[in-house]
């Protein structure tokens, strides 16, 4: 079994940590902490563990302080926590579940007992990320759903509005796709969705720069702290990305090749303004590049 499930360990005695990591070392990539603090340090780094297995009795800040703080942290409370403790009565069990955390393993540790329950966990974990990714991806192009789009833009507008940074967003839509569709067919049109969505998707290179298929042959793309110049250069790098494609259309009366219009929108949130304005804005552009001859990018701010 290849190793690609990590596991965190945390104990303050090396001796532990050794008697763990040989039950698991074989079967999970494995990383240590010897202290609750390099244990946040860890999960909340760039690459979180699958599962941690906590010690509860640790000098400075104890297991379950660790696991509150795991659990109060965004980033860090989807990640199962496994209490691992000498302590076996059952209020501090309950106070361990009660706490957030999936199980709880008593020490002395048994091989076989750590090991089935660990496997058990990995996999609900596996299940849980794979329900989480296909709930929010289009299965058509590859990329994210509306409603991966509509969480995303909620939390970046808020996120926004706290920092009073710019938020921009870009509504792009196929030029008369619907022709498409009548001269090549159903399926060909859909494949000239999902090389489309990958030509869009690939334009954009910051990691929090989100592209989603909306619905039908409409896109959007979510660019948090850029600007209208900013987002302008990106849409322009879309259309020019999109038109190089060369796919044909041949009964475009825009160009003889598949293109797109683009509204780009930018605005700084006011307070308690819903997440709706930036969309309507970046609609309001899209509609203005179609009727000024489509396969263009027009630009709106407020
Ligand atoms: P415009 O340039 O004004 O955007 O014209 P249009 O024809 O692209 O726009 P319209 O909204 O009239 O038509 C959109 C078409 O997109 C309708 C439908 O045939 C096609 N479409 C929507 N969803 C899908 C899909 O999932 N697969 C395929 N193959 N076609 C789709
Ligand atoms: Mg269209
Ligand atoms: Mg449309």
């Amino acid at each position: 079994m290849h190793p690609q499930h990590t596991i965190l360990l945390v104990d303050d005695s090396p001796e532990n940590l050794q008697i763990l990591n040989e039950v698991l070392k074989d079967s999970y990539r494995i990383k240590v902490a010897t202290s609750g603090e390099r244990a946040l340090a860890l999960a909340g780094g760039d690459e979180p563990p699958d599962l941690i297995l906590l010690d509860v009795m640790m000098p400075g800040m104890d297991g379950y302080e660790v696991c509150s703080r795991l659990k109060n942290d965004p980033k860090t409370h989807a990640i199962p926590v496994l209490f691992v403790s000498s302590r076996d009565e059952e209020e501090d069990e309950e106070r361990g579940l009660a706490l957030g955390a999936i199980d709880y393993i008593v020490k002395p540790v048994r091989p076989s007992i750590v090991r089935a329950r660990v496997r058990n966990h990995i996999e609900l974990k596996r299940s849980r990320d794979l329900l989480g990714r296909l709930t929010t991806l289009d299965h058509l192009t590859g990329i994210g759903n509306r409603r991966r789009y509509d969480e995303y833009l909620e939390t970046e507008w808020r996120r926004a509005a706290r920092e009073q940074a710019p938020i921009a967003l870009i509504a792009i839509d196929i030029d008369h796709f619907k022709a498409y569709n009548d001269h090549y067919g159903h399926p060909r049109g859909d494949q000239c969705l999902a090389v489309v969505a990958q030509a869009l998707a690939a334009t954009v290179t910051r990691p929090s720069d989100l592209v989603a298929r909306c619905g039908g042959e409409e896109f959007g793309c979510i660019l948090p702290g850029t600007d209208i110049a900013g987002a302008l250069h990106i849409a322009e790098e879309m259309l020019r990305n999109v038109v190089g494609l060369n796919l044909e259309h041949a009964r475009s009366p825009t160009r003889p090749c598949v293109s797109i219009s683009l509204g780009v929108a930018a605005l700084v949130p006011k307070a308690d303004e819903p997440p709706g304005a930036l969309p309507e804005l970046a609609d309001a552009a899209l509609y203005q590049a179609k009727a000024d001859g489509r396969c263009r990018c027009v630009t709106k701010q407020r």
